[in-house]
Parts: structure tokens; C-alpha cells; sequence
């Protein structure tokens, strides 16, 4: 009798490493878009450009004001694992930028034709490099332009899980709104198709930002909801929430941020859900902005690759925190005039 062939192991190719890593991390032009914002705030940017075509399929292109990157550094930021916002173990508990894993430009880089030009203030001139070539110098401001064409080229598997092009810039648009409503400083143009589509100018105070939130979820949320503040023991939760009559058949206005980071946190919805409780006509959902601040130590962001989930150290305590102050605010009949958007 024949032995069984005994299957060999072997390292894959790195390319094809990264290409199969880089289905962690980006899973349609959505993600693209959010890693490469992320960046962008994380590089400190006050304004932030974003240019997509055919559904972001075709192209995304962020540019920021950012720091820049080191032109010495520019085709190290293409590796993976490679990163400059954290060097040791110990930083992983106390993260304060979005980013850390260094795995979304060399993700990005995988399944996309990717170029990436940054000028910092030292510098007379940016550089780029393009799709692995040395780096080359151009004219550029201080900032960073990461552009992104033709996603999954490389990988026709995966494009084919695409959606249409429709599809897939409602989904654009949709972690573009999540993003513009997690930082109101910043100020945000965004072109589709070569075409101005939204131009969203930093807003400091909560009267201001509710016009930014009326562009983005529209006047009839702005008109039914509450702006509130609420902070004890290291916990601060601010944002505004939806009265129970502006309850709605879908949860697509819930918007939940754990220290300026956009999140689909369970235990934020659940306290949510219970704050509002049977305010609420069976089968509806309520509507929401909340911002939960707490330090960095208290939350573990490193909990999913996208990192979309964060884990709480102390969850029963935040949970109960947040039911407790918003089910105050429902209780309140009337809404804090001052915040109220003047028509
Ligand atoms: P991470 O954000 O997890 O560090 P990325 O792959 O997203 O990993 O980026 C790698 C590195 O490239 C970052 O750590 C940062 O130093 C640099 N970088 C990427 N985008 C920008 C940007 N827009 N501005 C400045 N630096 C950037
Ligand atoms: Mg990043």
C-alpha cells in the first residue's frame, strides 16, 4: 500500500501573506476610507480632504494637514506591522490614537494600486512613493495625500463581493457621517465623482455642531433631540439624544463614540436601550449621539482588527453610569433651550 502523501508546510509569499491579512482589515472602500481618515486625525490634521469615484472602488484619495510622515520612513509606512504611535507592549493598554496596529496602509497597499505623498515642516518638499517604487520628491503642502485606485484589482474574489457602485458609496457615506460626527473640529470636503458633495467647516461649540449634525442626520432628528453633559468619578457622556416619539423602525441613527473613536459598542446600545425603556412604542428604536470619555487605562481598544469593539474594564460600572444619566435626560420634559437648534 501506497504511504499518504503528508501535506508540506511552507511560508507563504509575503505578498500573499499581506493579501490575505489585508482581508482583516479592509473589507470594501469604506474601510479604506475609515483607515485612511484615521490616519489623518491621528497625524493631528484640522482640515481633511476626500475625493472618491465609482463608488470608492475606483479611487479614494485622503489629503490632510496633518504632521506628515518622515520621508525616510515613507516606504517603511507601506510594511506591515510598522507604526509610529506605539514601541512597547505597555503602550498597548494606554492607547490614544486611533490607529496602533500598523497594519492598514500595508493592507491597503495589498489589494490596491496605493501611492503616498507627505511633506513635514522640516521638509522644502514632499515625497511619494507609488506602489513599492523609491521615493520620489514632489511639490506637496505639509500633510499627507494617501490615494488609493482600483480596489481588489489583484484579488478578483474579493471584488466580486462587491456591491454596485450605489451600494457602495451609501456605505462611504455612512462612515463618512460617523467620522465627521466624531470630530467637529476638523473641518471636512468631500467630492464624489469629481463633483463638491459636502463641505462640513470645523464647529467648536454644541449650537454650531448641531448644524453639522443636521447635514449629516438631517432636521428632524436635530428638532426632537436633547444636547446633555453629564460627568462623575472619571466618566464623562455628552452628546444628544432623541426624544421616544422620535423613535424610529430602524437603528440607523444611533451613533455611539468611546473617546472620539466610532464604535459598535453592545453595552453602549444595551444601556441605551434600557434608559429609554418602555418610553419607547413596541418595535421601535431610538436615536442617538453619544460620546463616552474615559481614561485611555479603563477601555481595551485591541479587541477586533477593525477595531470597531472596545472592551471595558469596569463594564458594569459604565453601564450603569449611562443608564442612570440618560434615563435622567428622558426624564427631564423640558430640553436644554440653549442647545436647542434655532430655526
Ligand atoms: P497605524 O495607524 O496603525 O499606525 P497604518 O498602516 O495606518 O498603521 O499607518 C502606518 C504609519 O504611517 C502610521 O503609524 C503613521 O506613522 C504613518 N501615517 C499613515 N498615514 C498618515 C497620515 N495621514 N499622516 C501622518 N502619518 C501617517
Ligand atoms: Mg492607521
Amino acid at each position: 500500500m501506497a504511504a499518504p502523501s503528508i501535506p508540506r508546510i511552507q511560508i507563504l509569499p509575503p505578498a500573499l501573506a499581506n493579501q490575505i491579512a489585508a482581508g482583516e482589515v479592509v473589507e470594501r472602500p469604506a474601510s479604506v476610507l475609515k483607515e485612511l481618515v484615521e490616519n489623518a486625525l491621528d497625524a493631528g490634521a484640522q482640515r481633511i480632504e476626500i475625493e472618491a469615484e465609482v463608488g470608492g472602488i475606483g479611487l479614494i484619495r485622503v489629503r490632510d494637514d496633518g504632521c506628515g510622515i518622515h520621508h525616510d520612513d515613507l516606504p517603511m509606512a507601506l510594511s506591515p506591522h510598522a507604526t509610529s504611535k506605539i514601541h512597547h507592549e505597555e503602550e498597548l493598554l494606554n492607547i490614544t490614537t486611533l490607529g496602533f496596529r500598523g497594519e492598514a496602509l500595508a493592507s491597503i497597499g495589498a489589494v490596491s494600486r496605493l501611492s503616498l505623498c507627505s511633506r513635514i515642516a522640516d521638509s522644502e518638499h514632499g515625497w511619494c512613493v507609488r506602489e513599492n517604487t523609491p521615493a520620489q520628491p514632489i511639490a506637496h503642502p505639509v500633510g499627507t495625500t494617501v490615494e488609493a485606485r482600483d480596489l481588489f484589482y489583484n484579488t478578483p474574489a474579493r471584488r466580486r463581493f462587491l456591491r454596485g457602485e450605489k451600494t457602495e458609496f451609501i456605505r462611504l457615506r455612512t462612515i463618512q457621517t460617523q467620522l465627521a460626527l466624531s470630530h467637529f473640529e476638523i473641518s471636512f470636503r468631500i467630492s464624489y465623482n469629481r463633483r463638491p458633495f459636502l463641505t462640513l467647516p470645523a464647529c467648536a461649540r454644541p449650537l454650531e455642531q448641531l448644524k453639522r449634525i443636521t447635514e449629516l442626520c438631517g432636521r428632524t432628528f436635530t428638532e426632537h433631540s436633547m444636547y446633555f453633559k453629564r460627568e462623575t468619578e472619571g466618566l464623562c457622556l455628552w452628546g444628544w439624544l432623541g426624544h421616544p416619539e422620535f423613535a424610529r423602525s430602524q437603528t440607523d441613527l444611533q451613533y455611539c463614540y468611546v473617546n472620539h473613536r466610532m464604535v459598535r459598542d453592545k453595552l453602549l446600545r444595551h444601556a441605551a436601550r434600557q434608559a429609554y425603556g418602555d418610553r419607547l412604542p413596541q418595535g421601535r428604536h431610538p436615536s442617538y449621539l453619544l460620546y463616552l470619555e474615559l481614561p485611555t487605562h479603563q477601555i481595551d481598544v485591541n479587541a477586533h482588527p477593525t477595531k470597531h469593539e472596545v472592551r471595558f474594564r469596569e463594564s458594569r460600572r459604565v453601564h450603569g453610569f449611562i443608564v442612570r444619566t440618560l434615563a435622567e435626560i428622558l426624564e427631564r420634559t423640558e430640553p436644554e433651550e440653549e442647545h436647542r437648534l434655532v430655526s
